[in-house]
């Protein structure tokens, strides 16, 4: 599910800003988004006394409150739980002033200074400079039978709802870190996981590989694409194509219960996309070694804008770096 919803043209936000104006919120520093970027950009803000708000969205802690175990994240030498990182975070933020908020940046106006931005379709803000934090989303692989049991058997994150499928057998489709993490995660609730892959190898980091070839319950079928998921109310099996190279091509069919799909994300960046520079996938653009877009006021980091590292402490270092850009800005502009 997209985290923000995109507008349909200028003139809705032009004519939803006029018609709200008279109730905006004025604010130094407005932040979108509750991922390690949003928090740390919030803890530095609050910190450089520019009292952020921020605003959650629709996952608030965003994409790693969908991840088990995180071990690469340094300060926490046992490893810890994304969730339990995340409220980690948000106390951090919290505990400097930021006032976190429920709700969804719905669409923005950019054009003019103070920036606007309306959440939930009926608030309208007015800030000085807006760092947006508001990540990425699992993609689908766009077939009707996924959207058809999309939430009765078809899921795009394993810690949400592996537990539904306890001693069932399921399947993932993906050959990167998620897929495979997803696949260890499955493997040890469920009865057996396939690992629906289309290439002939698996694009996930060689740890995670090994993880994946020596769990016992976990069958990886190569060289295989969906066709299509069936069943009644709820997934009943996959028919699947296989192709041992380029002659031997053939369907078979797995009986399982659950279908996840771990195939990569979308930047959560189409609100945006009329004032801001997007690459061709919809990354954010930003100018290099910096959090600033080609908006003055404006700030990206943390998956939005970071299509090749995407590591929370990544994320969370570009959310440090646009607080700070968003700090001298609001210095130089006579704006504190
Ligand atoms: P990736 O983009 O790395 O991998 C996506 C996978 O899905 C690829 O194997 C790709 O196949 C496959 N795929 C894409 N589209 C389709 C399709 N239509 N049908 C079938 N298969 C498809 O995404 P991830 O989400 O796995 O990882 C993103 C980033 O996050 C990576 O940098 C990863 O290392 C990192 N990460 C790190 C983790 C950790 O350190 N614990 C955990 C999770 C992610 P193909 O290879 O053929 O293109």
């Amino acid at each position: 599910m997209d985290l923000f919803k995109s507008m349909d043209n200028l003139n809705t936000v032009e004519e939803k800003v006029n018609e709200i104006k008279g109730d905006a919120e004025k604010v130094k520093c407005l932040i979108i988004g509750s991922g390690p970027a949003g928090y740390t950009a919030a803890i530095y803000a609050a910190r450089a006394n520019l009292k952020p708000i921020l605003y959650e969205g629709l996952q608030p802690g965003g994409q790693l409150t969908t991840t088990t175990e995180v071990d690469n994240y340094p300060g926490y030498p046992e490893g810890v739980t994304g969730p339990v990182m995340m409220e980690d975070f948000k106390k951090q933020a919290e505990r400097f002033g930021t006032d976190c908020r429920w709700g969804i940046a719905t669409s923005v106006d950019f054009s003019a200074k103070p920036h606007k931005v309306i959440i939930d379709n009926n608030k309208l803000i007015e800030a000085d400079s807006v760092i947006i934090a508001t990540g990425a989303t699992a993609k689908y692989l766009g077939l009707e039978s996924e959207e058809k049991f999309k939430g009765s058997g078809v899921s795009a994150c394993a810690t949400c709802d592996g537990f539904f499928y306890k001693g069932l057998d399921v399947a993932v489709v993906g050959g990167g870190d998620t897929a495979c993490e997803e696949a260890s995660y499955l493997a040890g609730i469920c009865n057996k996981v396939y690992l629906i892959v289309r290439k002939d190898y698996l694009r996930a980091s060689k740890a995670m590989q090994e993880r994946v070839m020596k769990t016992e319950n976990i069958e990886v079928l190569f060289e295989t694409n969906t066709k299509e998921i069936f069943g009644g109310q709820t997934v009943e099996g996959v028919k699947l194509i296989k192709r041992k190279g380029e002659a031997d091509e053939h369907e078979e069919t797995i009986k399982v219960s659950g279908y996840f799909v771990a195939i990569g994300h979308k930047p959560n960046s189409e609100i945006f996309a009329d004032y801001l520079e997007l690459d061709e996938i919809g990354y954010i653009n930003t100018i290099p070694g910096t959090s600033k877009t080609k908006v003055e006021g404006v700030f990206a980091c943390g998956d939005v804008q970071d299509s090749v590292y995407r590591q929370a402490i990544t994320a969370a270092g570009s959310g440090c770096k646009a607080a700070l850009d968003a700090e001298r800005y609001l210095g130089e502009n006579g704006l504190l």
